[in-house]
């Protein structure tokens, strides 16, 4: 019947108005414990988690496609797509269905979403990396008529700890900034988005939301954020630029769209001064490998080498100082005096590991009870930080800590202890991961609950009783009072005994229920008196246990503020104790930050490598550098020129002193034996390439573009490490744009660099460049083979020993013979000298030929020698020596 076909079910109406208001998220649909997804959602969610594609019912004649996840399993399949870069609407049944049936047979459940789940946005442990924050990243730009250069307003927060930021860049800051912050998500307006500049940048981020407008309103932002905050006015968070107020206010719209009206406990938009952090662009943080390795894996990362951190909460502290070091000198020392003082005192430093290695994490416990997703267990992880937190504020109260650490131990102390009593006092030993599920709260703590508690154990006992009676009544022995979840109590007796209960008298006690194989089951008034009674009770327990949560969330949650400042002091204590612990273990010592364009580093090692080696059992070679400017007033630093064969360690002896750098201004102690640092203020680095095919861009292209970002930006205060620029070019080509490159860095951006390169021409510059000083790293050449001393010194490298180390990575011995050959013609002739004429003096190798063709010019060497001279018997097969044989009798 067509007109039947055309209905639609009340249920897939329903289903159909939600979907529609919330159009670009996959709609998690609950329908009793699974969450359902319809029509392309099913689709789209079957392939991305590999689950069944299967049919409900007809839609407008055709089926209706459907998948669902069961609810107890939700979490897993939500961070599978939140980790594809969906986002997921979780819509809840807001009543019980008994309700839904009271108002007739044809109403349906309501529901309604209660909240989207976005990669931004979440709390969850299991969708959280516990290592790492995960800010979500607001971005406003100025009108586009305004006359100045584009300015963007950023606000970043992580809703599982509460942190939240502002900060206003201009254009040029925008990519490192967001290469820092690395956020999960980032909101923009629409119109930011689809800007055509921009456009390629967003696409390489990992999650963007566009927005509409409203959210990003700067008339209302003031309004929009005080109102987040429940207060009057913004103007009590301090002074914000219009920027900076349209991101915050971003942020907390966006917050309240996704959370469905729930708050959670945002710390007050603080201010960053972006001055005060190094600048670190995109390219250089990957070349550096601060946070993850080249490959993209943690494993092989500066982080990796240095975390010594013993809590979640203080490896995000880390990761996060480690991607914005300082720029400010006496905020470095700050720090640099609390490492120092817990290296000095080996008894404290391994009393506090102890001691926060039973923290728990507080700040993201706290954030999800604020969001009303918390349980009985993030209670008590919360009681437990705060009384780790009161511990540790003694323990170091006692022994006159530096600033920095005086800060922490204040923080430490200022929640109210009763809070950590109130939640020990009634919490049971054991608890459940959901409230719902009941059970925590401690025997003693509530008389009326332990009075229902006590009912519902004296049921058990009556329940005993009872059966024992009916058995003795009538007679049947194995009669047993059993719970069955359809019928409740029932009493089962075996077959063979069923007729005796059926008939008199009993028949007037025991109703019969149902006839199962081996069984006969009867209920009784007397049982179903009992189990209403042993129902209520434990409803009202239940109801007992969730009041009693709440009113513990809402004691925590008043002292939100001083448990977020204890948490965070808590991170710091752990930071600053696991600097100490690295310095301590690792020989490594307090650097000298100051103000000046000092860059003078002496026995400095690169942590990574030397770490690797460690295991490899290979020795790390200590080595020097010294960018200082030439005299102590000098207002420019040194430029030193770096040649030396591949593989000799140029590139480790660049790195290194940039890590060197950026570990002595996040505060902590550097590998080294010496170390003086004049504040870097940006820092750049061109090291290796990689073809940038997802862009592309040739690799040559990526080298242009960020050797230009660094000429054009670089002041007297940047430290500049460049690798090997030019080479992806023809070789003059190549030379010129690394010679005017280093001019330019030493005549214009005056700064402190380091410039590996592998073209020995560049070293006569430094007759002429006054700060520029030429350095090599040392080889010696023994028997024919070279050895790599990985000593930097002065001076520069006599050649390049590149066929010596070809043939070190097994290039096959032909081929060495031959670049040797070809190398000998090539130097005795002028560098330069046309090559097409080398081409007809040093005619096509034999060897390489399977059968000789053309007679061997005169001039050339003789082809058997050289075919001897390739051979290496040790490395032969009998059937190789047997082809050889061959070719020496074919080339004779
Ligand atoms: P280059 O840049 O000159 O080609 P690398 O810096 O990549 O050379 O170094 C090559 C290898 O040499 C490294 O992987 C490391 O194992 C080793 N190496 C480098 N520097 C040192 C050092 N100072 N001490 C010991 N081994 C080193």
């Amino acid at each position: 019947m067509e007109a039947a076909d055309e209905r639609v079910t009340p249920l897939m109406a329903q289903y159909i108005e939600i979907k529609t208001a919330n159009p670009d998220c996959l709609l998690f649909y609950r329908m009793g414990d699974f969450y359902e997804m319809f029509f392309e959602d099913a689709e789209l969610a079957s392939r991305a988690l590999g689950i069944a594609l299967t049919k409900r019912g007809k839609h407008k004649g055709a089926d209706i496609p459907m998948a669902g996840v069961p609810v107890e399993r939700a979490n897993d399949y939500l961070q599978r797509l939140i980790a594809q870069g969906f986002r997921v609407a979780v819509c809840e049944q807001l009543e019980d269905p008994a309700e839904a049936r009271k108002r007739g047979s044809k109403s349906v459940v309501k529901r309604d979403v209660i909240r989207l789940v976005t990669p931004g946005t979440i709390t969850e442990e299991q969708l959280l990396d516990s290592r790492r924050n995960n800010w979500l990243l607001a971005v406003a730009r100025a009108r586009p008529s305004s006359a100045e250069a584009a300015s963007f307003g950023l606000a970043w927060a992580d809703i599982s700890t509460g942190a939240f930021h502002v900060a206003e860049v201009g254009g040029g800051r925008l990519a490192a900034e967001v290469a820092r912050l690395d956020p999960g998500e980032i909101v923009i307006a629409d119109a930011l988005y689809s800007d055509t500049d921009l456009a390629p940048f967003w696409r390489e981020q990992r999650a963007v939301t566009p927005l509409g407008r409203d959210l990003f309103d700067a008339m209302t932002a003031e309004r929009r954020l005080a109102g987040f905050f429940g207060i009057a006015t913004a103007d009590a968070f301090g002074v914000f630029s219009r920027l900076e107020l349209t991101a915050a206010a971003a942020i907390a719209g966006y917050i309240e769209r996704t959370q469905v009206g729930k708050r959670p406990p945002l710390a007050p938009p603080q201010r960053e001064a972006l001055g005060e952090t190094m600048a670190i662009d995109a390219a250089t943080r990957v070349n550096l490998e601060l946070l993850r390795a080249l490959s993209g894996t943690r494993q092989g990362s500066l982080i990796t080498a240095i975390d010594r951190t013993v809590t979640a909460a203080g490896a995000r502290l880390l990761a996060d100082r480690l991607s914005s070091p300082l720029a400010d000198s006496a905020a470095v020392n700050a720090r640099l005096d609390a490492v120092a003082w817990v290296v000095a005192d080996g008894d404290l430093r391994q009393a506090l590991r102890r001691t926060l290695e039973t923290a728990p994490d507080i700040e993201r416990a706290l954030a999800r009870l604020a969001l009303g997703r918390g349980g009985p267990r993030d209670l008590f992880a919360l009681a437990r930080g705060l009384t780790v937190a009161a511990d540790l504020a003694r323990t170091v109260a006692a022994r006159a800590p530096p600033a920095e650490i005086a800060a922490a131990t204040h923080d430490l102390a200022a929640p109210d202890p009763a809070v950590a009593a109130v939640i020990d006092a009634a919490l049971a030993d054991e608890l459940p991961l959901l409230k719902r599920d009941g059970g925590f709260v401690r025997a003693g703590y509530d008389a009326d609950l332990d009075g229902l508690r006590r009912l519902s154990e004296d049921s058990r006992r009556v329940i005993a009783e009872t059966q024992a009676r009916y058995a003795e009544e009538t007679a049947v022995k194995s009669l047993k009072v059993r719970h069955n979840a359809q019928l409740g109590y029932v009493v089962e007796v075996a077959a063979q005994h069923g007729d005796k209960l059926l008939g008199p008298p009993f028949n007037a006690t025991f109703m019969h229920r149902q006839t199962l194989a081996g069984a006969l089951r009867f209920s009784t008034v007397e049982l179903s008196e009992l189990e209403s009674k042993i129902a209520t009770a434990a409803e009202r327990a239940r109801a007992i246990e969730l009041a009693v949560f709440e009113q513990l969330v809402t004691r925590v949650l008043d002292q939100g503020d001083a448990i977020k400042a204890a948490a965070r002091a808590l991170a710091v204590l752990d930071v600053t104790t696991a600097l100490a612990t690295l310095a301590a273990t690792e020989d490594w010592t307090r650097p000298v930050v100051d103000a000046s364009l000092a860059f003078r580093i002496s026995g400095g090692r690169h942590p990574v490598v030397e770490q690797a080696l460690r295991r490899d059992g290979g020795p790390f070679v200590a080595n020097d550098c010294d960018l200082s400017p030439p005299t102590p007033a000098g207002d420019a630093g040194r430029l030193w020129l770096i040649t030396g064969p591949n593989m000799a360690g140029k590139s480790t002896f660049l790195r290194q002193n940039a890590l060197i750098a950026v570990l002595a201004q996040i505060g902590a102690f550097v590998p080294a034996k010496s170390a003086h640092i004049g504040v870097v203020d940006r820092l750049f680095s061109r090291v290796g390439a990689a073809d940038d095919l997802a862009r592309g861009r040739s690799t040559f292209m990526v080298e242009m573009v960020e050797t230009a970002a660094i000429l054009n930006q670089a002041g007297p205060r940047a430290l500049v490490i460049l690798d090997e620029i030019g080479r992806g070019t023809a070789t003059f080509d190549g030379l010129s744009i690394a010679w005017a490159s280093l001019e330019h860095l030493h005549e214009t951006n005056r700064c402190r660099t380091l410039f590996a390169t592998h073209f020995h021409e560049l070293t006569a510059l430094s007759t002429r460049l006054k700060r520029l000083k030429n350095a090599t790293v040392r080889v010696k050449e023994w028997h024919g083979e070279v050895i790599f001393l990985h000593e930097v010194a002065e001076g520069m490298a006599d050649r390049s020993y590149g066929i010596q180390v070809a043939k070190l990575a097994g290039l096959p011995a032909a081929v060495v013979a031959r670049a040797k050959v070809v190398l000998a013609e090539l130097e005795k002739s002028d560098r330069g000298a046309p090559i097409h004429r080398l081409a007809d003096d040093l005619p096509l190798f034999a060897a390489l030929r399977p059968k000789a063709a053309e007679p061997a010019s005169a001039a050339a060497p003789d082809p058997v020698a050289e075919l001897l001279a390739a051979l290496d018997p040790d490395d032969m097969t009998p059937k190789d020596a047997l082809e050889a044989l061959y070719r020496l009798k074919a080339a004779a």
